[in-house]
Protein backbone atom coordinates (compact mmCIF):
# COMPACT_ATOMS: atom_id res chain seq x y z
CA UNK A 1 0.00 0.00 0.00
CA UNK A 2 1.60 3.31 -0.77
CA UNK A 3 1.41 6.39 1.36
CA UNK A 4 1.10 9.38 -0.29
CA UNK A 5 2.62 12.31 1.34
CA UNK A 6 2.84 16.51 0.94
CA UNK A 7 4.94 18.75 -0.82
CA UNK A 8 5.89 21.46 1.26
CA UNK A 9 9.23 23.85 1.22
CA UNK A 10 10.60 21.34 -1.14
CA UNK A 11 10.41 18.01 0.58
CA UNK A 12 8.24 15.04 0.69
CA UNK A 13 6.75 15.08 4.42
CA UNK A 14 3.64 13.28 6.73
CA UNK A 15 0.72 15.55 7.48
CA UNK A 16 1.05 17.00 11.18
CA UNK A 17 -1.80 15.46 12.18
CA UNK A 18 -0.45 11.59 11.03
CA UNK A 19 -3.58 10.06 9.97
CA UNK A 20 -4.55 8.85 7.11
CA UNK A 21 -7.46 8.37 4.52
CA UNK A 22 -8.37 5.68 2.75
CA UNK A 23 -7.93 5.99 -0.83
CA UNK A 24 -9.85 3.76 -3.19
CA UNK A 25 -9.17 1.95 -6.38
CA UNK A 26 -12.67 2.13 -8.47
CA UNK A 27 -12.41 -0.60 -10.88
CA UNK A 28 -11.62 -3.07 -7.89
CA UNK A 29 -13.20 -1.20 -5.30
CA UNK A 30 -10.19 -1.78 -2.88
CA UNK A 31 -7.51 0.34 -1.19
CA UNK A 32 -4.97 1.68 -3.57
CA UNK A 33 -3.18 4.18 -1.11
CA UNK A 34 -3.48 6.23 2.02
CA UNK A 35 -3.61 10.17 1.89
CA UNK A 36 -2.26 11.94 4.65
CA UNK A 37 -5.20 13.41 6.36
CA UNK A 38 -3.92 16.72 6.31
CA UNK A 39 -5.82 20.20 7.83
CA UNK A 40 -5.15 23.83 8.57
CA UNK A 41 -1.52 23.94 10.43
CA UNK A 42 -0.18 21.99 6.94
CA UNK A 43 -1.72 24.66 5.10
CA UNK A 44 0.04 27.25 7.18
CA UNK A 45 3.47 25.78 6.72
CA UNK A 46 2.78 25.22 3.26
CA UNK A 47 1.31 28.98 2.51
CA UNK A 48 4.66 30.30 4.78
CA UNK A 49 6.98 28.43 2.33
CA UNK A 50 5.03 29.93 -0.81
CA UNK A 51 5.34 33.51 1.10
CA UNK A 52 9.12 32.86 1.10
CA UNK A 53 9.76 31.75 -2.14
CA UNK A 54 8.20 34.15 -3.71
CA UNK A 55 10.42 37.38 -4.23
CA UNK A 56 13.03 34.82 -5.89
CA UNK A 57 10.75 32.90 -7.88
CA UNK A 58 9.03 36.37 -9.01
CA UNK A 59 12.44 38.12 -9.71
CA UNK A 60 13.84 35.23 -11.94
CA UNK A 61 14.41 35.87 -15.41
CA UNK A 62 11.63 34.81 -17.02
CA UNK A 63 13.78 32.35 -18.96
CA UNK A 64 15.04 30.41 -16.51
CA UNK A 65 11.53 29.78 -15.39
CA UNK A 66 10.55 28.81 -18.35
CA UNK A 67 13.42 26.37 -18.91
CA UNK A 68 12.04 24.60 -15.57
CA UNK A 69 9.00 24.18 -16.51
CA UNK A 70 9.78 22.74 -19.69
CA UNK A 71 12.23 20.33 -17.74
CA UNK A 72 9.00 19.08 -15.89
CA UNK A 73 7.52 18.78 -18.93
CA UNK A 74 10.19 16.71 -20.27
CA UNK A 75 9.93 14.44 -17.05
CA UNK A 76 6.35 14.05 -16.91
CA UNK A 77 7.22 12.72 -20.68
CA UNK A 78 9.71 9.91 -19.67
CA UNK A 79 7.18 8.90 -17.01
CA UNK A 80 4.53 8.65 -19.19
CA UNK A 81 3.34 5.12 -18.37
CA UNK A 82 3.98 5.18 -14.85
CA UNK A 83 1.48 8.65 -14.99
CA UNK A 84 -1.23 6.64 -16.89
CA UNK A 85 -1.37 3.82 -14.98
CA UNK A 86 -1.41 5.64 -11.68
CA UNK A 87 -4.33 7.63 -13.71
CA UNK A 88 -6.27 5.19 -14.67
CA UNK A 89 -6.09 2.76 -11.09
CA UNK A 90 -7.28 6.05 -8.97
CA UNK A 91 -10.09 7.14 -11.65
CA UNK A 92 -10.91 4.06 -12.86
CA UNK A 93 -10.36 5.29 -16.37
CA UNK A 94 -9.47 3.43 -19.28
CA UNK A 95 -5.63 3.12 -19.62
CA UNK A 96 -6.18 3.99 -23.34
CA UNK A 97 -7.12 6.98 -22.11
CA UNK A 98 -5.15 8.14 -19.61
CA UNK A 99 -2.13 7.50 -22.63
CA UNK A 100 -3.81 9.45 -25.31
CA UNK A 101 -5.02 12.15 -23.27
CA UNK A 102 -4.59 12.90 -19.60
CA UNK A 103 -0.58 12.56 -19.11
CA UNK A 104 0.01 14.16 -22.71
CA UNK A 105 -2.10 16.62 -21.94
CA UNK A 106 -0.46 17.33 -18.48
CA UNK A 107 3.23 17.83 -20.45
CA UNK A 108 1.40 20.07 -23.10
CA UNK A 109 0.06 22.34 -19.92
CA UNK A 110 3.39 22.75 -18.71
CA UNK A 111 5.03 23.64 -22.45
CA UNK A 112 2.18 25.69 -23.27
CA UNK A 113 2.62 28.21 -20.74
CA UNK A 114 6.71 27.88 -19.97
CA UNK A 115 6.22 29.20 -23.98
CA UNK A 116 3.31 31.56 -23.73
CA UNK A 117 5.00 33.65 -21.19
CA UNK A 118 7.93 34.09 -23.24
CA UNK A 119 5.83 35.83 -25.66
CA UNK A 120 3.10 37.59 -23.05
CA UNK A 121 3.59 41.20 -23.52
CA UNK A 122 2.86 42.84 -20.38
CA UNK A 123 3.43 46.30 -21.58
CA UNK A 124 1.42 48.92 -23.47
CA UNK A 125 2.29 52.79 -23.77
CA UNK A 126 -0.34 55.11 -24.88
CA UNK A 127 0.90 58.75 -25.03
CA UNK A 128 -0.59 62.12 -25.75
CA UNK A 129 0.61 65.79 -25.19
CA UNK A 130 0.27 65.42 -21.55
CA UNK A 131 1.19 62.22 -20.23
CA UNK A 132 3.25 59.20 -21.11
CA UNK A 133 0.88 56.37 -19.64
CA UNK A 134 2.27 52.22 -19.38
CA UNK A 135 1.37 49.08 -18.08
CA UNK A 136 2.93 46.21 -16.07
CA UNK A 137 1.55 43.20 -14.93
CA UNK A 138 3.35 41.56 -12.02
CA UNK A 139 2.62 38.18 -10.57
CA UNK A 140 -0.01 38.07 -7.66
CA UNK A 141 1.42 36.53 -5.28
CA UNK A 142 0.80 33.07 -3.66
CA UNK A 143 -2.13 31.45 -5.39
CA UNK A 144 -4.33 29.26 -4.34
CA UNK A 145 -5.25 25.86 -6.74
CA UNK A 146 -7.81 23.25 -5.99
CA UNK A 147 -8.63 20.27 -8.65
CA UNK A 148 -10.53 17.67 -9.45
CA UNK A 149 -10.97 13.82 -9.64
CA UNK A 150 -12.09 13.32 -13.20
CA UNK A 151 -8.93 14.68 -14.87
CA UNK A 152 -6.22 14.36 -12.03
CA UNK A 153 -3.14 15.82 -13.54
CA UNK A 154 -4.53 17.52 -17.01
CA UNK A 155 -6.50 20.09 -14.21
CA UNK A 156 -3.69 20.37 -11.74
CA UNK A 157 -1.14 21.56 -14.26
CA UNK A 158 -3.73 23.39 -16.34
CA UNK A 159 -3.68 25.22 -13.33
CA UNK A 160 -0.49 25.47 -11.79
CA UNK A 161 1.65 25.94 -15.05
CA UNK A 162 0.23 29.64 -15.70
CA UNK A 163 0.27 30.21 -12.52
CA UNK A 164 4.10 29.18 -11.84
CA UNK A 165 5.12 30.69 -15.03
CA UNK A 166 3.72 33.91 -14.22
CA UNK A 167 6.08 34.20 -11.45
CA UNK A 168 3.41 33.34 -8.76
CA UNK A 169 4.37 30.73 -5.98
CA UNK A 170 1.36 27.90 -5.15
CA UNK A 171 0.06 26.31 -2.71
CA UNK A 172 -2.28 23.41 -4.51
CA UNK A 173 -4.79 21.13 -3.39
CA UNK A 174 -5.69 17.90 -5.65
CA UNK A 175 -8.81 15.78 -5.04
CA UNK A 176 -8.82 13.59 -2.28
CA UNK A 177 -10.40 11.08 -4.14
CA UNK A 178 -7.05 10.97 -7.47
CA UNK A 179 -4.16 11.93 -5.52
CA UNK A 180 -1.25 9.28 -7.04
CA UNK A 181 -0.28 11.55 -9.79
CA UNK A 182 -0.44 14.81 -8.35
CA UNK A 183 1.89 12.84 -5.38
CA UNK A 184 4.39 11.36 -8.28
CA UNK A 185 4.65 14.90 -9.99
CA UNK A 186 5.70 16.38 -6.47
CA UNK A 187 8.53 14.05 -6.90
CA UNK A 188 9.16 14.76 -10.74
CA UNK A 189 9.55 19.06 -8.97
CA UNK A 190 12.05 17.73 -6.99
CA UNK A 191 14.08 16.18 -9.79
CA UNK A 192 13.68 18.86 -12.05
CA UNK A 193 15.23 21.21 -9.44
CA UNK A 194 12.70 23.46 -8.27
CA UNK A 195 13.56 25.64 -5.89
CA UNK A 196 11.85 24.71 -2.66
CA UNK A 197 8.52 26.19 -1.74
CA UNK A 198 7.53 27.07 -5.14
CA UNK A 199 5.11 24.55 -5.28
CA UNK A 200 3.74 23.23 -2.17
CA UNK A 201 0.81 20.48 -2.61
CA UNK A 202 -1.10 19.87 0.32
CA UNK A 203 -3.15 16.50 0.30
CA UNK A 204 -6.47 16.04 2.32
CA UNK A 205 -10.28 16.83 2.81
CA UNK A 206 -11.74 19.88 0.73
CA UNK A 207 -13.51 20.47 4.43
CA UNK A 208 -10.00 21.30 5.94
CA UNK A 209 -6.80 21.64 3.43
CA UNK A 210 -9.47 23.02 0.38
CA UNK A 211 -11.20 25.34 3.01
CA UNK A 212 -7.80 26.37 4.64
CA UNK A 213 -6.37 27.83 1.67
CA UNK A 214 -9.57 29.84 0.63
CA UNK A 215 -9.55 31.39 3.98
CA UNK A 216 -5.69 31.97 4.27
CA UNK A 217 -4.78 35.85 4.27
CA UNK A 218 -1.50 35.28 2.76
CA UNK A 219 -3.28 33.28 -0.36
CA UNK A 220 -4.85 36.28 -2.58
CA UNK A 221 -6.19 34.24 -5.50
CA UNK A 222 -7.69 31.15 -6.10
CA UNK A 223 -8.20 29.11 -9.16
CA UNK A 224 -10.43 26.62 -8.67
CA UNK A 225 -12.69 23.41 -10.64
CA UNK A 226 -15.14 21.15 -9.17
CA UNK A 227 -18.68 21.21 -8.15
CA UNK A 228 -21.09 24.30 -8.63
CA UNK A 229 -21.78 24.01 -4.95
CA UNK A 230 -18.56 23.48 -3.81
CA UNK A 231 -17.72 26.44 -6.03
CA UNK A 232 -20.59 28.56 -4.15
CA UNK A 233 -19.33 27.90 -0.83
CA UNK A 234 -15.77 29.16 -2.32
CA UNK A 235 -16.78 32.37 -3.64
CA UNK A 236 -19.07 33.33 -0.63
CA UNK A 237 -15.89 32.51 1.81
CA UNK A 238 -13.60 34.49 -0.24
CA UNK A 239 -15.78 37.64 -0.98
CA UNK A 240 -14.88 39.45 2.37
CA UNK A 241 -11.22 39.27 1.93
CA UNK A 242 -11.85 40.37 -2.01
CA UNK A 243 -9.76 37.57 -3.25
CA UNK A 244 -9.07 37.16 -7.04
CA UNK A 245 -11.04 34.09 -7.94
CA UNK A 246 -11.69 31.70 -10.91
CA UNK A 247 -14.89 29.29 -10.77
CA UNK A 248 -14.35 26.48 -13.49
CA UNK A 249 -17.62 24.65 -12.61
CA UNK A 250 -20.66 22.11 -14.06
CA UNK A 251 -22.43 22.00 -17.03
CA UNK A 252 -25.51 20.20 -18.74
CA UNK A 253 -23.86 20.73 -22.08
CA UNK A 254 -26.45 19.97 -25.39
CA UNK A 255 -25.78 18.77 -27.95
CA UNK A 256 -27.62 19.96 -30.72
CA UNK A 257 -28.31 17.89 -34.46
CA UNK A 258 -30.21 18.97 -36.84
CA UNK A 259 -31.37 17.55 -39.79
CA UNK A 260 -29.00 18.43 -42.43
CA UNK A 261 -25.81 16.68 -40.50
CA UNK A 262 -23.40 14.26 -41.79
CA UNK A 263 -24.95 11.88 -39.81
CA UNK A 264 -21.97 9.04 -39.26
CA UNK A 265 -19.83 11.89 -37.97
CA UNK A 266 -22.74 13.02 -35.73
CA UNK A 267 -22.52 9.88 -34.19
CA UNK A 268 -19.34 9.17 -33.66
CA UNK A 269 -18.99 12.69 -31.72
CA UNK A 270 -21.86 12.22 -30.15
CA UNK A 271 -20.50 8.75 -28.76
CA UNK A 272 -17.16 10.33 -27.41
CA UNK A 273 -19.29 13.58 -26.04
CA UNK A 274 -21.45 11.53 -24.19
CA UNK A 275 -19.29 8.98 -22.41
CA UNK A 276 -15.42 9.77 -22.77
CA UNK A 277 -14.64 9.11 -19.46
CA UNK A 278 -17.52 7.66 -17.97
CA UNK A 279 -19.51 10.37 -19.30
CA UNK A 280 -17.18 12.38 -16.19
CA UNK A 281 -16.05 15.43 -18.17
CA UNK A 282 -17.57 18.43 -17.08
CA UNK A 283 -17.95 19.21 -21.05
CA UNK A 284 -20.04 16.00 -22.05
CA UNK A 285 -22.72 16.07 -24.14
CA UNK A 286 -25.61 14.91 -21.94
CA UNK A 287 -28.95 16.28 -23.36
CA UNK A 288 -28.74 15.31 -26.75
CA UNK A 289 -31.37 17.63 -29.17
CA UNK A 290 -32.45 16.12 -32.56
CA UNK A 291 -34.68 17.83 -34.93
CA UNK A 292 -37.72 15.70 -35.88
CA UNK A 293 -36.80 14.69 -39.33
CA UNK A 294 -33.98 12.38 -38.32
CA UNK A 295 -34.50 11.91 -34.64
CA UNK A 296 -35.68 8.11 -35.06
CA UNK A 297 -33.12 7.24 -37.50
CA UNK A 298 -30.37 8.79 -35.11
CA UNK A 299 -31.89 7.25 -32.24
CA UNK A 300 -31.80 3.79 -33.32
CA UNK A 301 -27.90 4.08 -35.04
CA UNK A 302 -27.10 5.64 -31.90
CA UNK A 303 -28.64 3.43 -29.07
CA UNK A 304 -26.64 0.40 -31.30
CA UNK A 305 -23.73 1.91 -30.87
CA UNK A 306 -23.75 2.95 -27.40
CA UNK A 307 -25.13 -0.95 -26.83
CA UNK A 308 -22.62 -2.37 -28.02
CA UNK A 309 -19.68 -0.17 -25.97
CA UNK A 310 -17.44 -2.82 -23.95
CA UNK A 311 -17.91 -1.93 -20.48
CA UNK A 312 -14.89 -3.48 -18.77
CA UNK A 313 -11.50 -3.42 -16.81
CA UNK A 314 -9.82 -0.37 -17.62
CA UNK A 315 -5.91 -1.46 -18.22
CA UNK A 316 -7.56 -3.82 -20.84
CA UNK A 317 -7.11 -1.99 -24.22
CA UNK A 318 -10.71 -3.15 -25.30
CA UNK A 319 -12.91 -1.09 -22.60
CA UNK A 320 -14.68 1.53 -24.17
CA UNK A 321 -15.79 2.55 -20.32
CA UNK A 322 -14.23 1.82 -17.00
CA UNK A 323 -15.19 2.35 -14.00
CA UNK A 324 -17.09 5.54 -12.30
CA UNK A 325 -14.58 7.20 -9.78
CA UNK A 326 -16.16 6.25 -6.31
CA UNK A 327 -18.80 3.95 -4.72
CA UNK A 328 -20.72 7.20 -3.64
CA UNK A 329 -20.18 8.68 -6.97
CA UNK A 330 -21.65 5.50 -8.41
CA UNK A 331 -25.12 5.44 -6.50
CA UNK A 332 -25.29 8.98 -7.35
CA UNK A 333 -25.51 8.04 -10.51
CA UNK A 334 -27.73 5.24 -10.37
CA UNK A 335 -30.34 7.37 -8.20
CA UNK A 336 -30.18 9.58 -11.36
CA UNK A 337 -31.54 6.97 -13.56
CA UNK A 338 -34.02 5.60 -11.32
CA UNK A 339 -35.59 9.24 -10.87
CA UNK A 340 -35.71 9.28 -15.21
CA UNK A 341 -37.64 6.24 -14.69
CA UNK A 342 -39.99 7.96 -12.33
CA UNK A 343 -39.98 10.91 -14.17
CA UNK A 344 -41.64 9.02 -17.16
CA UNK A 345 -37.83 8.30 -19.26
CA UNK A 346 -37.61 5.12 -21.28
CA UNK A 347 -34.40 3.55 -20.74
CA UNK A 348 -33.25 2.47 -24.72
CA UNK A 349 -29.88 0.58 -23.17
CA UNK A 350 -28.53 0.64 -20.08
CA UNK A 351 -29.60 1.64 -16.66
CA UNK A 352 -28.20 -0.52 -14.64
CA UNK A 353 -24.29 -1.35 -12.67
CA UNK A 354 -22.40 -3.79 -14.74
CA UNK A 355 -20.59 -6.47 -12.94
CA UNK A 356 -17.02 -6.94 -14.74
CA UNK A 357 -15.43 -10.70 -13.41
CA UNK A 358 -12.37 -10.89 -12.41
CA UNK A 359 -10.21 -8.34 -10.22
CA UNK A 360 -12.84 -6.00 -11.12
CA UNK A 361 -16.06 -7.85 -9.57
CA UNK A 362 -16.37 -5.03 -6.69
CA UNK A 363 -15.31 -2.55 -9.06
CA UNK A 364 -18.09 0.59 -9.77
CA UNK A 365 -18.88 0.00 -13.37
CA UNK A 366 -22.73 1.20 -14.91
CA UNK A 367 -23.45 0.59 -18.44
CA UNK A 368 -23.83 3.38 -20.68
CA UNK A 369 -27.20 4.49 -20.72
CA UNK A 370 -29.49 6.63 -23.26
CA UNK A 371 -33.11 7.75 -21.88
CA UNK A 372 -35.74 9.14 -24.59
CA UNK A 373 -39.15 10.50 -23.51
CA UNK A 374 -38.63 13.25 -20.84
CA UNK A 375 -39.15 16.97 -20.74
CA UNK A 376 -36.58 19.33 -21.22
CA UNK A 377 -37.90 20.59 -17.78
CA UNK A 378 -37.66 17.62 -15.57
CA UNK A 379 -34.92 17.48 -12.99
CA UNK A 380 -32.73 14.68 -14.81
CA UNK A 381 -32.55 17.26 -18.06
CA UNK A 382 -31.77 19.74 -15.48
CA UNK A 383 -29.14 18.86 -13.31
CA UNK A 384 -25.21 18.04 -13.52
CA UNK A 385 -25.31 13.85 -13.36
CA UNK A 386 -21.76 13.50 -14.45
CA UNK A 387 -21.97 10.39 -15.25
CA UNK A 388 -22.27 7.78 -18.36
CA UNK A 389 -26.02 9.09 -18.73
CA UNK A 390 -27.10 11.00 -21.45
CA UNK A 391 -31.01 12.05 -22.50
CA UNK A 392 -32.09 12.35 -26.36
CA UNK A 393 -35.38 14.42 -27.11
CA UNK A 394 -37.08 15.82 -30.50
CA UNK A 395 -37.35 19.62 -31.56
CA UNK A 396 -38.85 21.01 -34.26
CA UNK A 397 -37.12 24.64 -35.44
CA UNK A 398 -34.19 26.84 -34.26
CA UNK A 399 -35.89 28.56 -31.92
CA UNK A 400 -37.27 25.99 -30.04
CA UNK A 401 -33.65 24.12 -29.68
CA UNK A 402 -32.02 27.32 -28.51
CA UNK A 403 -34.87 27.90 -25.80
CA UNK A 404 -34.24 24.38 -24.42
CA UNK A 405 -29.90 24.62 -24.80
CA UNK A 406 -30.32 27.67 -22.51
CA UNK A 407 -33.10 26.56 -20.22
CA UNK A 408 -30.38 25.06 -17.36
CA UNK A 409 -28.65 27.02 -14.53
CA UNK A 410 -25.63 26.02 -16.48
CA UNK A 411 -23.60 27.38 -19.36
CA UNK A 412 -20.41 25.69 -19.70
CA UNK A 413 -19.96 24.50 -23.82
CA UNK A 414 -22.39 23.36 -26.37
CA UNK A 415 -22.09 21.19 -29.91
CA UNK A 416 -24.10 22.07 -32.81
CA UNK A 417 -23.96 18.95 -35.80
CA UNK A 418 -25.27 20.84 -39.43
CA UNK A 419 -24.12 21.38 -42.58
CA UNK A 420 -25.03 24.75 -42.72
CA UNK A 421 -22.50 27.60 -42.33
CA UNK A 422 -24.97 30.09 -41.22
CA UNK A 423 -26.74 28.20 -39.33
CA UNK A 424 -23.99 27.16 -37.25
CA UNK A 425 -23.02 30.71 -36.52
CA UNK A 426 -26.29 31.67 -35.70
CA UNK A 427 -27.12 29.47 -33.30
CA UNK A 428 -23.45 29.66 -31.83
CA UNK A 429 -24.35 33.37 -31.12
CA UNK A 430 -27.87 32.47 -29.68
CA UNK A 431 -26.24 29.87 -27.40
CA UNK A 432 -25.73 31.33 -23.75
CA UNK A 433 -22.37 29.11 -22.70
CA UNK A 434 -18.43 29.75 -23.07
CA UNK A 435 -17.60 27.48 -25.50
CA UNK A 436 -19.17 26.20 -28.99
CA UNK A 437 -18.20 23.23 -30.95
CA UNK A 438 -19.33 22.70 -34.86
CA UNK A 439 -19.46 19.20 -36.04
CA UNK A 440 -16.33 18.46 -33.39
CA UNK A 441 -16.18 18.06 -29.37
CA UNK A 442 -13.28 18.80 -27.56
CA UNK A 443 -10.88 19.75 -29.89
CA UNK A 444 -8.69 22.16 -27.68
CA UNK A 445 -6.40 24.87 -28.65
CA UNK A 446 -4.54 25.77 -25.41
CA UNK A 447 -4.54 29.47 -26.86
CA UNK A 448 -8.28 30.02 -26.60
CA UNK A 449 -10.47 31.20 -23.53
CA UNK A 450 -11.88 28.65 -21.36
CA UNK A 451 -14.76 29.03 -19.01
CA UNK A 452 -18.40 28.93 -18.64
CA UNK A 453 -21.28 31.66 -18.03
CA UNK A 454 -24.59 31.34 -15.27
CA UNK A 455 -23.47 28.53 -12.83
CA UNK A 456 -20.91 26.73 -14.97
CA UNK A 457 -18.22 29.70 -14.10
CA UNK A 458 -16.70 33.04 -13.08
CA UNK A 459 -13.56 34.23 -15.17
CA UNK A 460 -11.68 32.50 -18.23
CA UNK A 461 -8.35 30.43 -17.80
CA UNK A 462 -6.29 29.25 -21.35
CA UNK A 463 -3.78 31.10 -23.17
CA UNK A 464 -3.51 34.56 -22.24
CA UNK A 465 -6.54 34.95 -19.98
CA UNK A 466 -4.72 32.71 -17.99
CA UNK A 467 -1.98 34.62 -17.58
CA UNK A 468 -3.75 37.90 -16.79
CA UNK A 469 -6.00 36.19 -14.35
CA UNK A 470 -2.40 35.37 -12.68
CA UNK A 471 -1.31 38.88 -12.98
CA UNK A 472 -1.91 41.89 -11.59
CA UNK A 473 -1.83 45.11 -14.31
CA UNK A 474 -0.34 48.35 -12.40
CA UNK A 475 -0.93 51.40 -14.57
CA UNK A 476 1.56 54.17 -14.39
CA UNK A 477 0.88 58.13 -16.08
CA UNK A 478 4.02 60.61 -15.70
CA UNK A 479 3.62 64.02 -16.82
CA UNK A 480 5.29 65.15 -20.01
CA UNK A 481 4.83 68.68 -18.79
P1 LIG B 1 -15.81 19.04 -5.87
O1 LIG B 1 -16.35 20.42 -5.93
O2 LIG B 1 -16.43 18.08 -4.93
O3 LIG B 1 -14.26 19.06 -5.47
C1 LIG B 1 -13.30 19.77 -6.22
C2 LIG B 1 -12.13 20.10 -5.32
O4 LIG B 1 -12.56 21.01 -4.30
C3 LIG B 1 -11.56 18.89 -4.57
O5 LIG B 1 -10.16 19.01 -4.49
C4 LIG B 1 -12.19 19.03 -3.19
O6 LIG B 1 -11.47 18.42 -2.16
C5 LIG B 1 -12.21 20.54 -3.02
N1 LIG B 1 -13.21 21.05 -2.06
C6 LIG B 1 -14.36 20.45 -1.66
N2 LIG B 1 -15.02 21.25 -0.79
C7 LIG B 1 -14.27 22.37 -0.66
C8 LIG B 1 -14.44 23.59 0.08
N3 LIG B 1 -15.50 23.80 0.86
N4 LIG B 1 -13.50 24.54 -0.03
C9 LIG B 1 -12.43 24.35 -0.84
N5 LIG B 1 -12.21 23.23 -1.55
C10 LIG B 1 -13.12 22.25 -1.47
O7 LIG B 1 -15.81 18.51 -7.36
P2 LIG B 1 -15.43 17.06 -7.87
O8 LIG B 1 -16.53 16.12 -7.46
O9 LIG B 1 -14.02 16.75 -7.48
O10 LIG B 1 -15.45 17.26 -9.46
C11 LIG B 1 -16.59 17.13 -10.24
C12 LIG B 1 -17.16 18.48 -10.59
O11 LIG B 1 -16.17 19.29 -11.19
C13 LIG B 1 -18.29 18.40 -11.61
O12 LIG B 1 -19.32 19.25 -11.22
C14 LIG B 1 -17.64 18.90 -12.89
O13 LIG B 1 -18.53 19.47 -13.82
C15 LIG B 1 -16.70 19.91 -12.35
N6 LIG B 1 -15.63 20.18 -13.33
C16 LIG B 1 -15.62 21.38 -13.97
C17 LIG B 1 -14.64 21.64 -14.93
C18 LIG B 1 -14.60 22.95 -15.67
O14 LIG B 1 -13.56 23.25 -16.25
N7 LIG B 1 -15.65 23.74 -15.70
C19 LIG B 1 -13.67 20.66 -15.20
C20 LIG B 1 -13.72 19.46 -14.51
C21 LIG B 1 -14.70 19.22 -13.57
Amino acid sequence: MQKIQNYIDGELNDSLSRNYIDNYNPSEGSVYSLIPDSDERDVQLAAKAAVRAFPVWSAMPVAERAALLMKIADLIERDHNLLAKAECIDNGKPLSLARSVDIPRASSNMRFFASAVLHFSSESHLTDDKAINYTTRKPVGVAGCISPWNLPLYLFTWKIAPALAAGNTVVAKPSEVTPMTAYLFSKICIEAGLPAGVLNIVHGLGAKVGQAIVAHPDIPLISFTGGTTTGKAIAAAAAPMFKKLSLELGGKNPNIIFDDCDLQNTIEVSLRSSFSNQGQICLCGSRILVQSGIYNQFLKQFVDRVAALKVGDPMESGSDIGAVVSQAHMNKVLAYIDLARKEGGEIQCGGQQVKVSGRCEKGYFIAPTVITGLDYTCKVNQEEIFGPVVTVMPFDSEEEVVNYANSTVYGLSATIFTDSLKRAHRVADELKCGIVWVNCWLLRDLRTPFGGVKQSGVGREGGEEALRFFTEAKNVCVSLK
